[in-house]
């Protein structure tokens, strides 16, 4: 059967009016134990194993690595679904104006229906897995679309959704923009989708036509700003491990560093001792380290080699790395300075383990330089002083942002995450996500009196007093 075929036939059954109606009437119990079947899917050993080694296989990642940053993540959200689902279910009661007299309001959350989960390649795991979860929660239908360029870890997914769910309730379609683009045409009641804001584009043009709720969880330009009223070597190795974790491939990655001029060299030996102390402790090499992933493809290799040589030839100054190895999809931790705006790697999200710093006389310099990039998805504050930190967080807009910590903005679920505009449409994490998947329909029930007689026709002369006395109430 061919792909379009093949689509069409799932994306019908799962749609299927008695399969939707029964989902969505489906109790918190039935929906946690589906949501169980992938914890405890990915607890037994052997499954561990087979998703890790796919990990390894498309980015090089170490089992500890798919420990921390894949597997954790959604055991964490599945574990934090099953506590609160039960009570995210109930009707929501909410007050009702004076005008409503007799009458109660509540919030009925019902699933919205058939979801389509678009996911990307540096976590192509977590990614995937932890908005299904959220989908099954809020009782929906789902087919995921993993990235092509990951194609170790989709084979996995699939492998996992084929033993845990009938192909009614969650499906999996491997494939690159062929597939994304024919699943695009189906009238789908939410897409999820996680990527660049280039791709995000086309998805919400896709979706306009008809007329299909997205979130749209983006990247961009994250920025860190160091005022160096830190301890500078602390500072220096959390932004060192942020830059490169994944090889530098996380969307909420410090692209870029502004650095007060007085902190900026203990910040560059810093970043210097804090890489060489991750991936060199040995002296080997840091391409000898298994903690140290690879860039996904050759493309993406390309693609931030070309940032690395534009910045070199116009006048960037390696501190630190600036080894690459095409044939091993090698990038060196690579800190550069006397960078500016016109080159490329301080215009387009790097994605990549490059950190070029900059450096600032006043605080305003900084807010005039972050204020000319889009809104992005993560700034982080690295300050002790009160003053500075307000400064920076009433002077900017960003999705979510850490002060004095980085790479914390999706952790916490009772925090939304998400971007603003460029880095993204829309919240998800707890019962953010819950109720991005879920429709929330506002219901009025009438328990007594007939209030609203008195504006029916013919009309009441005195309405205006009757006006006048309500607004007082
Ligand atoms: P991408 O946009 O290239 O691809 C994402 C998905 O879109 C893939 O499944 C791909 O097959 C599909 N796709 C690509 N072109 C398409 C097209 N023309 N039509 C339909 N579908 C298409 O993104 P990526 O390279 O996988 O990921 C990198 C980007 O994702 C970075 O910008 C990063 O910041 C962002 N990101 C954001 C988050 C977040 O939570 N906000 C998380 C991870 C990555």
């Amino acid at each position: 059967m061919s792909t379009t075929k093949e689509i069409k036939r799932i994306y019908e059954l799962q749609s299927d009016p008695k399969n939707v109606l029964s989902l969505r009437n489906s109790s918190h119990q039935d929906r946690i134990a589906k949501i169980k079947s992938i914890y405890n899917y990915i607890l037994h050993e052997g499954n561990h194993r087979t998703i890790a080694e796919a990990l390894y296989k498309d980015l090089r990642k170490s089992n500890e690595e798919v420990i921390t940053t894949e597997m954790t993540p959604v055991i964490l959200t599945i574990k934090e679904v099953c506590k609160k689902l039960k009570q995210w279910m109930k009707d929501e009661h909410v007050p009702s104006p004076i005008t409503m007299v007799g009458m109660s309001s509540f919030i009925k959350y019902e699933s919205k229906g058939n979801i389509l989960i678009i996911g990307p390649w540096n976590y192509p795991f977590q990614l995937t897995i932890y908005p299904l979860v959220y989908a099954i929660a809020a009782g929906n239908t789902a087919i995921i679309k993993p990235s092509e360029f990951s194609s170790h870890t989709a084979k996995a997914l699939n492998i996992m959704i084929k033993a845990l769910f009938d192909e009614n309730e969650v499906a999996v379609i491997e494939g690159g923009v062929p597939e994304a683009t024919e699943l695009l045409k189906l009238p789908f009641n939410h897409i999820h989708f996680t990527g660049s804001p280039k791709v995000g584009k086309i998805i919400m043009e896709a979706a306009a036509k008809n007329l299909t709720a997205v979130t749209l969880e983006l990247g961009g330009k994250s920025p860190v700003i160091i005022d160096g009223t830190t301890n500078i070597n602390s500072t220096a190795e959390k932004v060192c491990w942020g830059k490169t974790l994944n090889s530098g491939q996380t969307c909420i990655a410090p692209d870029f560093a502004i650095v007060h001029e007085w902190a900026h060299q203990k910040f560059v030996e810093g970043f210097k001792i804090a890489c060489e102390k991750f991936y060199n402790a040995e002296n080997k090499g840091i391409d000898q380290s298994n903690d140290y992933g690879r860039i996904i493809n050759d493309s993406n290799f390309d693609r931030v080699n070309e940032l690395l040589e534009d910045a070199k030839e116009k006048g960037a100054k390696i501190e630190f790395g600036g080894k690459v190895e095409k044939g091993d999809k090698y990038i060196q931790p690579t800190l550069l300075t006397n960078v500016n705006k016109n080159m490329k790697v301080m215009q387009d999200e790097i994605f990549g383990p490059i950190l070029p710093v900059i450096t600032y006389k006043n605080k305003e310099e900084v807010v005039e330089l972050l204020n000319t990039y889009p809104s992005p998805l993560a700034l982080y504050i690295m300050s002790n002083k009160k003053e500075a930190i307000d400064y920076f967080l009433n002077n900017t807009v960003a999705g979510g942002t850490c002060i004095n910590e980085l790479m914390l903005t999706s952790v916490n679920p009772h925090l939304p995450f998400g971007g603003v505009n460029n880095s993204g449409v829309g919240k998800t994490g707890g019962k953010h996500s819950f109720m991005d998947f879920s429709n929330q329909r506002g219901v009025i029930k009438r328990k007594f009196g007939n209030s609203l007689k008195l504006i029916y026709p013919p009309f009441n002369k005195n309405i205006f007093k009757y006006f006048q006395k309500v607004i007082k109430i």
